[in-house]
């Protein structure tokens, strides 16, 4: 990291792949004196990185070009240069992501004085290019020589995304303008203690003090000014200001920052949209083409050739579609709302026949087949020797995390003032399982739950959770539907399955549970027979594979391994608290008989912060009749 003018020092480094999805663009990053905010893509640069080459995904990047916009041209590393361990002032000193000191407002360790650096109180030493880390601010007239000064950790946030200093003079002085000093000089009193905060500001000019506490929850909405719609790493306001009550904010707090990101697997076009593929390939022959002339294309255009493995009814249907869209895009803006990045990839693994390995991708299946203890566990079993995985940032939100099925819902910040020709994006290679359940078996399983009293609670909490969460939305929001993208029974059921796998895995085979990814495929509107979990490995920074994940879809390992994942998901050590919860009102967490000693997993490796999980749905705990295997292998 490197930070910007006046300053443009070394102050820290970040791996690249936490600079972009753990504290990416606009979050604070700790250091040991003070925090640091990541600027806007405006201010990042490449230059000094010959070699940094966009990353190849045109599957991602169409994507992320209909979230951010046309402008958007490439996915792009984040600028990292090898080599600052040897050279600490060579070229990777220069190359890094910037970034402004925030919150700008410091404490004086010895004296208490309290102010903000353009005051000119605070000076700036790094001495030692070898420890940035050492980088520190000092008060320059302090009685004492040269003390340190940290930052005053506290900031003011918005469910919009904004980010402003603590107005630390109104606040202690009511709203009013201090009786004694147009600039009054302020002390923050640290008292300590882990029970919150205990922090007193003091005017020295006139006397008053007010405790930080005041700032606090619902006393805090009365006592902060309105928030004025900052944007600090794009260094501008919103031109529409902002509605929403701040609140205060300790740097550190993990509700500062969520990153908005995208994730695609390289996989080859298939099924539908490989067809898909190639009617827009041929569009100009095939567009004005009867489909009763189909079977004469097929002996007489070239272009029909291509199109052997699908029937003309298939042809039919996928220039419709084709019809279809191109009408919809008539309108201008393609549809926003849900972006599907998984039916492509859903398609290739549920397919009959696999595609043809390629660099980056390459499926097997064992030619028996299910191994036969298993056959009522799982459809179908597919080894992903190879996989890659790219995942670009395309926004933030702070104090609530996106909602992946609802991004109209948590107001996404842009990375850039101006419209970005590129975003960061970073690509891991890797391994995985991908596992179906028989459908038939799904299908009987929802019909058995549809009714049941578990479900309802699940689905009243869902309800429940979107009204708590969105509680100061919703009355901006004429159509707000508390149902809306419930992922429905069926995603439970695979979810929960996923997480037993993962702890399986995690406990046979010593990777730590970190590494592994899931990605599940349910029913969707379209496609109500979908149904799979993807586990893979997805380790940034590391090069290729930790090997042995696929091997453990191979038959007798994968026996063992759901044996075990299927027992043990029958009893946790804290039931049977654990067994018998349900989310009942007025909670409104969003799992059932899940908990940390039996299912949850990093949040790095779940898709849903460890939502929608429940052990009843998938193994016999209580009644039978709600799991999707009544009995287990
Ligand atoms: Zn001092
Ligand atoms: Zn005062
Ligand atoms: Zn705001
Ligand atoms: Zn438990
Ligand atoms: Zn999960």
């Amino acid at each position: 990291m490197a930070e910007t003018a006046p300053f443009r020092r070394r102050v820290g480094s970040v791996r690249p792949s936490h600079l972009m999805f753990t504290s990416g663009v606009a979050a604070l990053v700790d250091l040991p004196n003070f925090s640091v905010l990541i600027k806007g893509l405006d201010d990042w640069s490449h230059r000094g990185l010959p070699d940094a080459m966009p990353i190849a995904e045109p599957r991602l990047l169409e994507e992320v070009q209909r979230s951010v916009g046309k402008s958007v041209q490439k996915l792009m590393p984040a600028p990292w240069m090898e080599g600052l361990d040897q050279d600490a002032t060579g070229p990777a000193s220069r190359v890094g992501v910037p970034v402004v000191p925030f919150p700008s407002w410091f404490r004086c360790t010895a004296c208490n004085e309290l102010g903000a650096l353009d005051s000119g109180i605070f000076k700036f030493e790094n001495s030692k290019p070898r420890k940035p880390h050492e980088a520190r601010f000092f008060h320059d007239r302090c009685k004492r020589n040269k003390p340190l000064a940290v930052a005053a950790r506290f900031v003011l946030t918005c469910t919009n995304g904004h980010l402003d200093e603590f107005p630390y003079s109104h606040f202690v002085h009511r709203g009013e303008a201090c009786t004694k000093a147009t600039h009054p000089r302020l002390r923050m009193e640290d008292h300590g203690g882990n029970l919150g905060a205990n922090v007193n500001i003091k005017c020295v000019n006139c006397g008053e003090h007010r405790n930080i506490r005041q700032a606090q929850g619902r006393r805090g909405e009365e006592n902060l000014p309105r928030c004025r719609g900052r944007h600090p790493h794009l260094a501008v306001f919103d031109p529409q200001g902002c509605d929403r009550a701040p609140k205060l904010l300790v740097v550190g707090a993990s509700n500062q920052w969520f990153a908005k990101t995208l994730s695609a697997l390289a996989v080859p076009r298939s099924g539908a949209s490989a067809l898909d593929a190639k009617i827009e390939q041929h569009w100009g022959i095939i567009e004005s083409l009867p489909p009763a002339m189909y079977p004469w294309a097929r002996e007489n255009a070239p272009a029909f050739r291509e199109l052997d493995q699908w029937s003309d009814e298939e042809i039919a249907e996928a220039v419709e579609r084709r019809k279809d869209k191109l009408a919809g895009a008539g309108g201008g803006e393609r549809p926003s709302g849900h972006i599907d990045l998984r039916t492509p990839e859903w398609e290739v693994f549920s397919a009959q026949r696999l595609p043809d390995p390629d660099l980056d991708f390459a499926l097997r299946r064992d030619i028996d087949g299910v191994p036969e203890p298993l056959t009522g566990i799982y459809g179908d079993v597919v080894q992903a020797e190879r996989l890659r995985e790219v995942r670009a940032l395309i926004g933030f939100t702070r104090l609530d995390a996106p909602d992946p099925e609802d991004p109209e819902l948590v107001r996404i910040v842009q990375l850039a003032r101006d419209r970005p020709t590129w975003v960061p994006a970073s690509e891991v290679r890797g391994e995985g399982i991908f596992l179906r359940p028989p459908e038939d078996l799904l299908i009987a399983w929802e019909k058995r739950v549809a009714d049941s009293e578990a479900l309802r609670l699940h689905q009243e909490a869902y309800a429940r959770h979107r009204k708590n969460r969105y509680s100061d939305r919703i009355a901006t929001m004429s159509d707000f539907d508390p149902m809306a993208h419930w992922p429905g029974a069926r995603f439970i059921a695979l979810h929960t399955l996923s997480h037993l796998l993962i702890r399986t895995i995690s406990l046979e085979c010593g990777y730590s549970s970190a590494s592994l990814s899931e990605r599940i495929y349910s029913s969707t509107d379209d496609d109500p027979h979908r149904g799979g979990i993807l586990i893979y490995t997805a380790v940034p920074d590391a090069e290729g594979t930790l090997g042995g994940l696929v091997s453990l879809a191979e038959p007798d390992q994968l026996v063992r391994l759901t044996r075990r994942a299927l027992a043990d998901a029958r009893h946790c050590s804290s039931d049977p608290l654990c067994a018998d919860r349900l989310p009942q009102a007025p909670a409104d967490f969003l799992h059932g008989a899940a908990c940390h000693i039996c299912l949850f997993v990093s949040e790095t490796t779940c898709e849903r912060g460890n939502k929608f999980l429940d052990r009843r749905f998938v193994v016999p705990i209580g009644d039978p009749d709600l799991a999707l295997y009544p009995e287990v292998p």
